[in-house]
C-alpha cells in the first residue's frame, strides 16, 4: 500500500492520462465498504441484474458488490458524454452477461470499458485485475447501491455542487399531456425478458 502522500503525487502527474480507478486499487483496501457485511440491515439484495437500454445486452451480477461510486475523471466524462459516470464494482466472476456480448474499447493500457454496440449504453469499466465495475445506471435498480465515494476530483466540473440547488421538473410536468399521448418507450424494462423487446 502506499503512503497517501504517494497517491497525491500521482494525481499531479496522471491527472488526465489514467482513470482514477486507478486509485481505486491504491485504496481500496482503506475504504470502508457498507457491502461487505451479507449480514447487515443495510445489505443488499443478492443478486442485481441490467442491461443496455435496447435489450441486446443483459447481465447478473451474483453476489453483494464491494464498491460504489462516482467518478468525475475526463475519461469517464468523455466515455459517458456526461458531467461524471457513476459504478459499482465487483468480482469479475460474479459477472455473467445473460443476454450478448458487449463491444469493448480499450481506453488506456491499463482499462477497458464495454457497451452495447446496437444502443451505445455505456456497461462496464474494468481496470486490469479482478474488478469489474458496471454502470449503476445501467442496473435494474440503479438505487440499490449508493455510492460511497467520490474519484478523478481534478476533473470535476465546478457546477456539480450546485446541483442540488436547482429547479426539480418530473418528466410528465415537462411534457405535458399532449406529448404524454403520443409518447411511446422503446426502452427495454428493467427486467428480464424471453424476448429481446
Ligand atoms: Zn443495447
Ligand atoms: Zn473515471
Amino acid at each position: 500500500m502506499l503512503p497517501s502522500t504517494s497517491i497525491i503525487a500521482l494525481t499531479k502527474f496522471f491527472p488526465l492520462a489514467f482513470c482514477s480507478d486507478i486509485l481505486r486499487d491504491l485504496t481500496s483496501s482503506e475504504l470502508q465498504s457498507p457491502f461487505q457485511d451479507p449480514g447487515s440491515e443495510d445489505a443488499m439484495p443478492q443478486r442485481l441484474s441490467g442491461g443496455c437500454q435496447c435489450g441486446a445486452l443483459r447481465y447478473q451480477l451474483g453476489r453483494l458488490p464491494k464498491r460504489s461510486c462516482i467518478c468525475h475523471c475526463r475519461m469517464c466524462q468523455k466515455a459517458s458524454g456526461q458531467p461524471f459516470m457513476a459504478f459499482v464494482t465487483f468480482d469479475e466472476n460474479d459477472l455473467r452477461w445473460t443476454r450478448g456480448a458487449p463491444a469493448i474499447f480499450k481506453s488506456s493500457s491499463l482499462a477497458e470499458r464495454g457497451y452495447c454496440r446496437d444502443c451505445g449504453t455505456p456497461l462496464f469499466f474494468k481496470f486490469e485485475g479482478q474488478e469489474i465495475s458496471v454502470t449503476t445506471g445501467s442496473l435494474d435498480d440503479p438505487s440499490a447501491a449508493p455510492p460511497t465515494v467520490q474519484y478523478g476530483a481534478e476533473s470535476e466540473i465546478p457546477w456539480c455542487g450546485t446541483l442540488r440547488t436547482l429547479p426539480r421538473i418530473r418528466t410528465e410536468e415537462d411534457f405535458g399531456p399532449e406529448l404524454l399521448v403520443r409518447f411511446r418507450s422503446y426502452q427495454h424494462p428493467d427486467h428480464d425478458t424471453i424476448e429481446q423487446r
